[in-house]
């Protein structure tokens, strides 16, 4: 008999939350992780700090511009850097201290070091104790981790991802962000609060490609206001450092000088030194792992799931195909909706987003029906100064099914919860706008805009 039933490999939220799921299935579990923290990317040096940042650095903003018209006087805000780090620091420690207590209380057997697949249902731990363990299964959660341009070195000093972005050591006097995705976004935002000017290069004609496009760019509007510096249609080449400097050069515009250089263009596969090659697991041409509907590789017994095998590089996403990808091995029945993914962005305004975009509707011909209502109409954005912004219903012209919800303004990231289970139950906009909504609440922006669907809101 083999040592475990599932051996996962990788501790990010794809891969723990997948053995938790197979031992509550009374399933025998083992997870390699090759960092001494579990929880991964998301947890380590993604999500989950940056959030920290965000929130601090918000804070920091709202004392130092926003209290005095609210009749809150406060002198001699300043920065600390390092006890927002520190901060920051023990939130990502508490919770991995949590994933590890998940662990035990899951009975999952945690080891530490490189996993390496060296036969069908064998796996070397290489590390301090190396040693070779077997599993009926092998499930790969490894995960992403960021890519850059061709002839651009991340030095993890100067030129830096999201990495060096959540740990820099003194604020930058000029940041150059090359990407304006979720990372240049988020990242941006931070470090334009706490003083750094911020320079956002973005090659392609908009802002945060994928998403609505009305959205975007009123969150571009919006970004722009608050400081950030966009330079869209701009094709990075190269970037060239001095001891302390870096100089961007792009196609047709001056180099611009800055003091650090946040690489933010997109995530690239984990799949070196797993043993890809010789079990036969195929990649496809940008290097994911190749899966069939039920999560299983090209090799029998070995399955992938999250950023690894591609697709929305969402923790949250990860999640929903672990937990999918076991319940279809361990229960015969297990189900992704990618159509209720939701994806939200932590700046201020938030936006949060799922389903199809008005641009996805009108590629597919798929007739529609739309409508949307702003932050500014609503009574509780007004009390609490957040009027920017504005949800967007997209609704089937003939079923009135919600195919899309799309949401830049306060609390969109805590607001879209509601469409995604609208999506998912499969509601028309008549039944979220039957639904009642306290008031006043920031969530009646969201019945309101599905009234406006059948162009009969009530406060506007
Ligand atoms: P992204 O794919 O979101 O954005 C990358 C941006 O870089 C794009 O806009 C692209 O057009 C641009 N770009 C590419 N080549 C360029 C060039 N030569 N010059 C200028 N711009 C160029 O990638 P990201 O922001 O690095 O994020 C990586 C992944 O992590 C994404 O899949 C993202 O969804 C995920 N993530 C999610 C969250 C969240 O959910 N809040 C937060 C962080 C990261």
């Amino acid at each position: 008999m083999a040592d475990f039933d599932l051996v996962v490999i990788g501790g990010g939220p794809g891969g723990y939350i997948s053995a938790i799921r197979a031992s509550q299935l009374g399933k025998r579990v083992a997870i390699i992780e090759r960092e001494k923290k579990l929880g991964g990317t998301c947890l380590r040096v993604g999500c989950i700090p940056s959030k920290s940042l965000l929130e601090s650095s918000h804070l920091y903003e709202q004392t130092s511009h926003k209290l005095k018209e609210r009749g809150i006087l406060v002198d001699g805000v300043q920065v600390d850097l390092s006890a927002m780090m520190a901060h920051k620091t023990k939130v990502v420690d508490t919770l991995a201290g949590g994933v590890d207590g998940l662990m035990k209380k899951n009975k999952i057997k945690r080891f530490l070091g490189h996993a390496r697949m060296t036969g069908p249902g064998s796996v070397a731990i290489e590390g301090d104790q190396p040693e070779t363990i077997s599993a009926e299964k092998i499930l790969i959660a490894t995960g992403s981790q960021p890519a850059s341009l061709p002839g651009i070195e991340l030095d993890g000093n100067l030129i830096g991802s999201s990495t060096e972005a959540l740990k820099f050591e003194s604020i930058p006097r000029h940041l150059v962000v090359i990407g304006a995705g979720v990372i240049g976004l988020e990242m941006g935002t931070v470090w334009r609060r706490l003083g750094t000017q911020v320079t956002v290069l973005e090659y392609l004609d908009r802002i945060l490609p994928g998403m609505d496009l009305e959205i975007a760019a009123e969150a571009q509007k919006l970004f722009r206001k608050q400081g950030l510096d966009f330079r869209l249609s701009t094709k990075v080449t190269g970037v060239k450092t001095g001891p302390a400097e870096c100089e961007v050069q792009m196609e047709g515009a001056e180099p611009i000088r800055c003091d650090r250089v946040l690489m933010a263009v997109g995530r690239k596969p984990n799949t070196e030194g797993l043993g890809l090659d010789q079990i036969g697991v195929e990649v496809d041409k940008r290097g994911f792992v190749k899966v069939d509907d039920h999560y299983q590789t090209s090799t029998k017994g070995i399955f992938a799931i999250g950023d690894v095998i591609g697709g929305a590089m969402l923790a949250h996403k990860a999640e929903e195909e672990g937990v999918a990808c076991v319940e279809q091995l361990y229960t015969g029945y297990g189900h992704v909706n990618y159509d209720a993914i939701p994806a939200v962005v932590y700046t201020d305004p938030e936006i949060g987003t799922v389903g199809k975009t008005e641009e996805q509707l009108k590629e597919a011909g798929i007739p529609y029906r739309k409508g949307t209502f702003p932050f500014a109409a609503n009574a509780r954005a007004r009390a609490c100064g957040q009027i920017d912004g504005k949800v967007k219903i997209l609704a089937h012209q003939k079923t009135d099914r919600v195919l899309g919800v799309h949401i830049v303004g306060a609390q969109a990231g805590e607001l879209i919860a509601e469409a995604v289970a609208a999506i998912e139950f499969g509601a028309s906009s008549e039944d979220i706008a039957r639904c009642c909504h306290a008031h006043p609440t920031l969530a009646e922006t969201v019945k309101e805009a599905a009234l406006a669907v059948d162009n009969r809101t009530l406060n506007l």
